[in-house]
């Protein structure tokens, strides 16, 4: 057996934004041992392969969207043309700048980055496989966090589902396809199929329900599905599924899908021929590689770590957050769960009841516009409280931006809020919104729901006049 070199206090696996946060918080603040172990890229998919890079590129996308807005306004250029390529260098150089200063991070607040694999030999050891190959070798610590995140899956069944791409290799695109297929109705395709369309690839969403995000409010669901096809989205609601993927001609590499060519055979017997197919229709637990079948560590059925509000697993001393504990699958929450683990195994003994709070955590869709929600949608707020129980505000507009665009074009350009109230004191108790800048207005409505503040509440604030969202304090 591998000799064991180090024993630790904490080791933490995986450094993507909860293990970081985890990590940080027990050696920076409260000065225990910690190692971090991770066998990909510093920041895991969030800075890699997921918001940040999205993020990036749904601003590169706004920005064809603002020059179309332009031409309404009076400004006077021909057809806009871009250079994507030079783009996804540039993206790809702030993400390399963003590894190093999570390692920069680490590395000043004393943690050892490990690069390599973790596996569990038992409880509380380690063996490590360096990544550079050099001798496998043990660890120890008293308190260990799983921390490993999450991968897009592909569906199992679909014969050719291989060819084609999730997320994860979205970022690697360097060309525009000419066609692209996105396969699922949840934020991943929603947000790229929405960024394609907007800078000029004909893109297809193919749902199996009549409309998309069908985890948050009607409203959202309904108004987005239906601008998206406004947008020119081909949005395939009720797709029958596919039954084949064929390939019939292979990318010269997977930065350039343009003369790719996929055939995709329907369940209903129809065909469709494009450049690029992503799957996103979910994400499951990475649990793979880490020896879980040496401890008795319990899953659920969807293979994520069971784990207690505390992000206690049943195992003393071994935690689980972020994506693999299946909870709310966010950044931010990692990271906020990851430190209130840290806070309550090595802070002061006030924070010996730290842990998440997993109700009202705001959430942004960057699709085309924004959407935003926090708290319970309609149906959740009746099914909780009984319909007597709840009251709706609701309103839909054109926002100001939208004025000087031709009327046909300006109506179709959807700004929708919705505030959910409890009765009798009407508690705000779920709040959605859609429209432009609702991505920066959800941060601040989201304190006022956590709080959680009533429709009074609301309406005392004064509006700030001229925005959009003036309105959620001024509902009748
Ligand atoms: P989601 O769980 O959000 O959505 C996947 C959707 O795909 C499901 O809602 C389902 O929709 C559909 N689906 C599932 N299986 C199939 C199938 N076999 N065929 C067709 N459609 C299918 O997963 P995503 O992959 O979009 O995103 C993963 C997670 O990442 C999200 O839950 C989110 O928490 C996080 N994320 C957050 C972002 C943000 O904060 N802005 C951005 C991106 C990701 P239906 O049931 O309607 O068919």
């Amino acid at each position: 057996m591998a000799p064991i070199t180090k024993q630790y206090d904490y080791i933490v696996i995986g450094g993507g934004s909860g293990g970081s946060g985890a990590a940080r918080r027990a050696s920076g603040w409260y000065g225990a041992k910690t190692a971090i172990i991770d066998a990909g890229v510093s920041g895991g998919c969030c800075v890699n392969v997921g918001c940040v890079p999205k993020k990036m590129t749904w601003n590169f996308a706004s920005i064809a969207e603002a020059m179309k807005a332009g031409k309404h306004y009076g400004y006077k250029f021909g057809e806009p043309d871009f250079d994507f390529t030079s783009f996804v260098e540039k993206r790809d150089a702030r993400i390399k700048v963003l590894n190093g200063a999570y390692e920069n991070n680490w590395a000043k607040e004393g943690i050892d980055l490990i690069h390599g694999t973790a596996t569990f030999i038992n409880e509380h050891e380690m063996e490590v496989k360096p990544k550079d190959g050099g001798e496998p070798y043990r660890i120890t610590a008293p308190h260990i966090t799983i921390a490993t995140g999450s991968y897009p899956t592909k569906p199992e069944g679909i014969k050719g589902s291989e060819y084609g791409i999730t997320s994860d290799e979205y970022f690697s695109i360097k060309h525009l396809p000419k066609k692209m297929v996105f396969v699922g109705g949840g934020y991943i395709a929603v947000e790229l199929a929405g960024v394609m369309n907007a800078i000029g690839v004909e893109s297809h969403l193919f749902i199996r329900h009549n409309t998309f995000l069908r985890k948050f409010d009607p409203m959202i669901q309904e108004t987005l599905t239906n601008h998206y096809e406004e947008l020119g989205v081909h949005v395939h609601r009720n797709h029958p599924g596919i039954k084949e993927v064929i390939q019939v001609k292979a990318a010269k590499d997977e930065s350039d899908p343009r003369e790719k060519e996929l055939k995709l055979i329907m369940n209903d017997g129809s065909e469709m021929v494009t450049n690029e197919l992503l799957w996103a229709i979910g994400r499951g637990a990475e649990t793979r590689g880490l020896g879980l079948e040496n401890i008795p560590i319990k899953l659920d059925k969807t293979g994520h770590i069971e784990v207690d509000k505390y992000q206690n697993t049943n195992i003393d001393g071994v935690y689980a957050l972020g994506d693999v504990s299946g909870q709310v699958e966010l950044t931010p929450v990692a990271i906020a769960a990851g430190r209130l683990l840290g806070n309550r195994l090595f802070g002061p003994p006030e924070h010996k009841d730290a842990h998440l709070d997993y109700e009202r955590i705001p959430s942004v869709v960057f699709s085309h516009p924004e959407c935003g929600s926090t708290g319970l949608t309609e149906p959740q707020a009746i099914e909780k409280y009984g319909k007597e129980n709840v009251k709706i505000y609701h309103t839909k507009f054109s926002a100001m931006y939208y004025d000087v665009f031709p009327p046909e074009e300006k109506k179709k350009e959807p700004t929708e809020f919705k505030l959910v109230c409890k009765l009798p004191e009407e508690e705000v108790v779920g709040l959605h919104i859609l429209g432009k800048g609702c991505d920066e207005m959800m941060q601040g409505f989201g304190v006022a729901v956590k709080m959680r503040a009533t429709k009074k509440d609301f309406d005392s604030c004064v509006a700030i006049h001229p925005t959009s969202a003036e309105e959620l304090v001024t509902m009748r």
